[in-house]
């Protein structure tokens, strides 16, 4: 069992506060993704977990032993970096063996956890190779395979896939996915593509100015995000928003178009998908700006009462410059937010 635990942690560097009351809970075998912009403490998170980073304030437990006072190699972990470290004048496999061969792992056993997770890793047939020969994709598998190999309860990983071509990344991604679901590992990956995050995850913790403003399923953080900064941040493009003036038992005029919300007294923001509208007889009323044909859609900036609002459109359809649309929201995907608090309230 490695559940991880991480109580009220908080984390200064002198007068600058990277990390603020951080409460999470990642269950045993979970793949729980920090997902957040440059600079929102992600990395600082992972390592106060890995103990590279002591915590100002806070508690972390890991497989129900409290942490805080090891070091790293007590934690019951293995780590993946971006730069992932593996040594060039040294072959494949001693690298892989890196970790084993410190801690005094028979030589038996050593070769059997190699060849085990060398073949995980698509790499067996590169274990007499130095891996100042390899590519960028396959020495990132041996620094993955390396951190396998220790049999770790937990490992973390920052950004390991970053330094690869876009190609080699979308095929390593999936492998991961799979190598880990298999391994049994918890495992938590910081990164601040969102694309990752989504493909990767059980759950996302999507992190903003050293805070966790949701943490949820891939799919849940999509749908029903808990704040504008999530709706704004996951989705490319990103949610549309326009303001909305109540007009009694839960009615809101929004764009000139009077829809169903909630019940509340202040103004609140509405929120849609680009891809939650169709083109309709009722709805907003809208003036095409910029039309960009992507093949699987038509991606449509337009002007809808003043605001800049994005419609994913059927790629069949033809629309110019200049055209009227007509665009419906579809009513079960709507979100509405309270510009005072900036969260959700449906
Ligand atoms: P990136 O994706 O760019 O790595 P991040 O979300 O991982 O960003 P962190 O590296 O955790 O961000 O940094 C969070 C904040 O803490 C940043 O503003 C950073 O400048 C600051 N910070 C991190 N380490 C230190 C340090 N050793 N001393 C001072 N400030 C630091």
């Amino acid at each position: 069992m490695a559940e991880i635990l991480i109580k009220s942690v908080a984390k200064s560097f002198g007068a600058y506060t990277a990390l603020h009351d951080i409460n999470l809970t990642i269950t045993d075998q979970e793949f729980m993704v920090l997902l957040g912009a440059s600079g929102c403490g992600k990395t600082t998170l992972l390592r106060i977990i890995a103990g590279l980073e002591t915590a100002s304030t806070g508690e972390v437990w890991i497989g129900g032993r409290r942490v805080d006072n090891l070091p790293p190699k007590d934690r019951g972990i293995a780590m993946v970096f971006q730069n992932y470290a593996v040594f060039p004048h040294l072959t494949v496999f001693e690298n892989i063996a890196f970790g084993l061969r410190m801690k005094k792992v028979p030589d038996s056993e050593i070769k059997r956890r190699v060849e085990r997770t060398a073949t995980l890793m698509h790499i067996e047939k590169l274990l007499k190779r130095y891996s100042g020969e390899l590519s960028g994709g396959q020495r990132q598998r041996v620094a993955v395979a390396r951190a396998l190999a220790m049999e770790p309860d937990v490992i973390l990983m920052d950004e390991p896939l970053s330094n690869l071509d876009a190609l080699l990344r979308l095929e390593m991604r999936a492998e991961l996915k799979g190598v880990l679901a298999e391994s049994k590992t918890t495992a938590i990956y910081v990164t601040h593509d969102q694309v990752e995050a989504m493909s990767l995850a059980d759950r996302i913790s999507v992190m903003h100015q050293g805070r966790i403003v949701q943490a949820a399923s891939p799919i849940q953080v999509y749908r029903n995000p808990a704040a504008e900064f999530v709706a704004g941040f996951i989705g490319n493009p990103p949610m549309n928003f326009l303001p909305a003036e109540p007009v009694g038992s839960g009615r809101w005029r929004v764009a000139g178009s009077e829809l169903t919300g909630p019940m509340h007294s202040n103004p609140l923001k509405f929120a849609i998908r680009p891809e939650d509208v169709r083109p309709g007889e009722t709805g907003f009323g809208a003036t095409a700006r910029i039309v960009e044909p992507l093949g699987a859609h038509l991606l449509v900036t337009c002007d809808v009462d003043g605001s800049m609002f994005r419609a994913v459109l059927d790629s069949d359809m033809t629309v110019r410059p200049g055209d009227r649309l007509v665009l419906q929201p579809q009513p079960d995907r709507i979100r509405w937010f309270d510009p005072a608090t900036t969260l959700s309230v449906n």
